[in-house]
């Protein structure tokens, strides 16, 4: 009798699986809403910007580092990364190189793909997690990424919802548009789905009038009269548009009228107005998260797993 009990109990679940659809090895999303910030390349403005603009509202993010980047100019010291990773940032792995996943032979994608995960836990990081070069992969590349990850992150600028691929998270790329982006945290509320932005280097582009000399590239330059400090990037100049300046400002907001100095060069020039700013777009997103969604949580990415009960590693 007791058997027969248990016979119809798991033909009644079997069925009820089937008839919603459900497979239990694939992770669901839909009962929170979930919102994650990836800065893919590791460039050194995660440590000198990122990481004052999420602690300063209590967040944190993730750096994808791409190993032989580490080190060169512009991008993160092993001292940086370790320092993000206690700061609670997860470190994720962009391989070795940077190239496209789907153009490799198996040996060199095993390469790609292990060498750069031994050379971070080397540092004694904790790394679980990849982000696809260029957002490329197929299902050869999937298939190894499995062997070694707990995800692979790629693009297609939508959400992850519903029943979903941890080795194809979809993501948004950060645009330079704050109303888009609360849009797609708006929507991501709505259907409690798992937003991933990524970006790149944190900086900030202003059309410049009055240049005098020369900027050297990586130089120091400084803002007056508020007495922001910035790293200048590049110019580029445009037949009638006139000429725009990448900088990387290290704290506050520049505003249009200042004068920027070159601290090496002594060249000047004056901003005309700002294009856009990382600092301010960032800062703008998670505090728009925090006071208009208190209960939307912005994860890592393996944060974000372990609330979706994905399987560890
Ligand atoms: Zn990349």
């Amino acid at each position: 009798m007791c058997r027969f009990a248990l016979v119809v109990l798991v033909s009644f679940l079997l069925m009820s699986c089937s008839a919603v659809g459900h497979r239990p090895d694939i992770p669901t999303v839909g009962s929170i809403p979930l919102v994650t910030f990836v800065l893919d390349d590791g460039n050194d403005t995660d440590y000198l910007v990122g990481k004052k603009i999420f602690a300063a509202q209590g967040a944190v993010a993730c750096s994808a580092i791409t190993t032989d980047r580490i080190n060169t100019p512009y991008h993160l010291t092993p001292a940086q990364i370790i320092a993000l990773q206690k700061a609670g940032w997860e470190i994720m792995d962009h391989t070795v190189s940077h190239p496209n996943l789907n153009s490799l032979t198996t040996p060199r994608l095993e390469d790609e793909l292990l060498r750069s995960k031994k050379i971070l836990e080397g540092m004694g990081l904790t790394v679980n997690n990849l982000v696809y070069p260029f957002n490329k992969n197929n299902e050869t590349v999937r298939s190894i990424v499995r062997k070694y990850y707990r995800s692979g992150r790629g693009g297609t600028n939508s959400f992850n919802l519903g029943q979903f691929d941890p080795y194809f998270l979809k993501s948004f790329a950060l645009k330079h548009d704050l109303p888009l982006m609360e849009s797609h945290i708006d929507q991501a509320y709505r259907d409690k789905s798992w937003l991933i932005f990524y970006t790149h280097e944190i900086d900030a582009k202003v059309k410049i009038t009055d240049s005098h000399g020369i900027f050297t590239k990586g130089e120091a330059v400084t803002l007056r009269p508020s007495g922001i400090t910035a790293r200048y990037t590049t110019t580029h100049w445009f037949p009638l548009y006139g000429s725009y300046m990448y900088i990387v400002p290290f704290s506050g907001v520049p505003q249009p009228g200042e004068t920027i100095t070159g601290v090496s060069s002594g060249a000047t020039a004056r901003i005309d107005y700002i294009m856009y700013n990382d600092l301010t777009l960032l800062s703008d997103m998670i505090s728009y998260i925090h006071t208009r969604y208190p209960d939307m949580k912005i994860v890592t990415t393996d944060q974000g797993l372990d609330l979706l009960g994905v399987p560890k590693k």
